[in-house]
């Protein structure tokens, strides 16, 4: 019997329960390892496009920092500080302006003094870099390693199973693939890219689509800073031995899970490496390929809320590609909510009921 019980080993579910279990909650967390936020490219910056989501990733990093703090960059699988954006000067100047909403300090390079900082990097004449400082690069599997341990560390019950389903009730009776049935007060349910399925099966609807989307892994001889070549659409960062992890912005619609980790089709592989090619000088070699699933909100922001018609349980869904990074300080803010230190009334912008007029 637990006061919580968080259901989703991605990084929703883990920031969620690591939270309930700072404010001194009996919390357990169930889920299986494999995971989109095990699986992504691992970039945490604050060079986003709207500035509500700037302000979550700057408190994610606080959040992370704080995280690791007492264990070594290596355990945590941090690569990279920093990063730098490759943009026209039109869009460079709108970056700017969020940037300076959100007050992020930032300072953008024109392509003569870039190239001087960032030799590797093919640039244009036209050309502006934008760097930003207190970004983050992880190993995405790594990282999420590394916060099941800060989980189980802080006496959070980890428990790597499967819900195959929930009574819902004043008590919550959740029914595991292995272990039996867990009982708690209040359910929380990160599931990623399974919730909607989940969420439907106990008459739910929720409108999101969810994409499978490719990532890869090349050998480079340079050593680099993580970014993003908005002129060309791709993103990289620095993984370990001279790696560079990454990808262009390709997509497919994944209709079932049994498709979140399909591999990639050849030609986005070719693609990628073309695009790579555009922006990095030196040699570049192929190592490995993945994808993993993307769940997208028609208004892009995620879906924080209730269940409707039950106070005790929650669900966070619809991350989209910046989830790694948004996650963490939606993980918290949902912590808070379930705990009642904060009011859902507050939070108008994530409920469900904002789509009301799809239904
Ligand atoms: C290729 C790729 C690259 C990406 N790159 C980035 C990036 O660089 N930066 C960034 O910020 N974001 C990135 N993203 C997006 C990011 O990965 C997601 O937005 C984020 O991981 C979603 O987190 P989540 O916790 O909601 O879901 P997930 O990480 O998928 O976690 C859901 C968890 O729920 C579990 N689960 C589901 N159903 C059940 C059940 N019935 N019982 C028990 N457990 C269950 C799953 O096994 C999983 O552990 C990328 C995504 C992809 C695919």
């Amino acid at each position: 019997m637990y006061e919580f019980a968080v259901v989703g080993m991605g990084i929703a579910g883990l920031s969620t329960a690591i939270r309930l279990r700072e404010y001194g909650y009996n919390v357990v967390l169930i889920g299986d390892e494999k995971s989109a936020s095990a699986s992504c490219a691992g970039i945490i910056t604050l060079q986003l496009e709207d500035v509500k989501d700037i302000l979550l990733v700057k408190e994610s990093i606080k959040i992370i920092n704080n995280l690791i703090r007492d264990y070594s960059i290596d355990e945590a699988g941090v690569t990279c500080r920093g990063f730098i954006s490759i943009e026209d000067s039109i869009e460079a100047g709108e970056s700017a302006e969020l940037l300076k909403k959100a007050e992020v300090v930032f300072k953008q390079f024109d392509a003569k003094d870039a190239s001087q900082n960032w030799p590797w990097l093919k640039i244009s004449e036209d050309e502006i870099v934008t760097y930003t400082m207190d970004d983050l690069s992880v190993e995405a599997d790594q990282f999420i390693k590394f916060l099941i341990k800060v989980a189980r560390e802080k006496s959070v019950d980890v428990e790597k199973d499967w819900v195959k389903e929930i009574v819902l009730g004043e008590k919550h009776k959740l029914l595991l693939q292995q272990i039996g049935e867990v009982e708690a007060d209040v359910v929380i349910l990160c599931l990623g890219a399974c919730t909607r399925d989940f969420l439907s099966k106990n008459g739910i609807l929720i409108p999101v689509i969810v994409l499978r989307a490719p990532a890869y892994r090349f050998k480079i001889n340079e050593e680099i800073i993580a970014f993003s070549d908005e002129v060309y659409e791709s993103y990289w960062r620095p993984g370990v031995n001279r790696t560079i992890v990454g990808g262009g912005y390709h997509a497919e619609i994944a209709s079932d899970s049994s498709l979140f980790f399909q591999k990639p089709p050849k030609r986005f592989r070719n693609d990628t490496e073309k695009l790579l090619r555009l922006r990095l000088n030196g040699s570049i070699e192929f190592i490995e390929e993945w994808s993993g699933p993307i769940s997208i909100t028609p208004d892009l922001d995620p879906i924080l809320d209730n269940l409707p018609g039950y106070e005790n349980a929650f669900f966070l869904d619809g991350l989209r590609g910046y989830g790694l990074m948004r996650g963490i300080a939606l993980g918290y803010l949902l912590a808070d909510i379930a705990s009642g230190r904060k009011d859902l009334d507050s939070l108008e912008e994530y409920r469900l009921s904002r789509f009301s007029s799809l239904f």
